[in-house]
């Protein structure tokens, strides 16, 4: 991979944490109304539901962007995390925070386990984002 290449996919996944790490502060706030409404606690309960397993997602889309621009830091970006292949370079054009080549992540698909114990995820050890509270924090009944 040339150098303009790799400042060109570091500018995407700075911009993607910068745009992620804004997303998740706005949704910081998930509110837990109580409402008398028993229809409209319902609802709520499943909009709350949706949030946080959008928050979820944001969050892990945010450690993986995060782990890629490491990856441009330590020079194993583009390489295939697992079988050391290098990462076809449409794969990365259209998911840039990839870690597997399309085979290895086709077998982690279909064998999440496997996958898990040959590969080491030194990354993942390394996460220092919080949860926001909204999440961790259990649904309490009024009182
Ligand atoms: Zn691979």
């Amino acid at each position: 991979m040339t150098n303009n290449e790799l400042h060109r996919f570091r500018a995407i996944l700075t911009a993607s944490v910068a745009e992620l790490e804004h997303l998740i502060r706005q949704r910081d706030g998930i509110t837990i109304e109580r409402s008398a409404d028993l229809l409209e606690e319902v609802q709520a309960a499943s909009e709350r539901a949706l949030a946080v397993s959008n928050l979820d997602r944001e969050f892990n889309k945010l450690r993986n962007a995060r782990a890629a621009l490491r990856r441009i830091q330590d020079g194993s970006f583009g390489t295939c995390q697992q079988c050391d292949e290098d990462i076809h370079p449409k794969r990365l054009a259209a998911v840039p925070w990839a870690q597997f080549c399309i085979r290895c992540q086709d077998a982690a698909d279909r064998n999440p386990e496997e996958i898990q114990t040959v590969a080491h995820f030194p990354e993942s050890r390394r996460m220092d984002l919080e949860v926001p509270d909204a999440v961790q924090r259990p649904v309490r009944k009024a009182a």
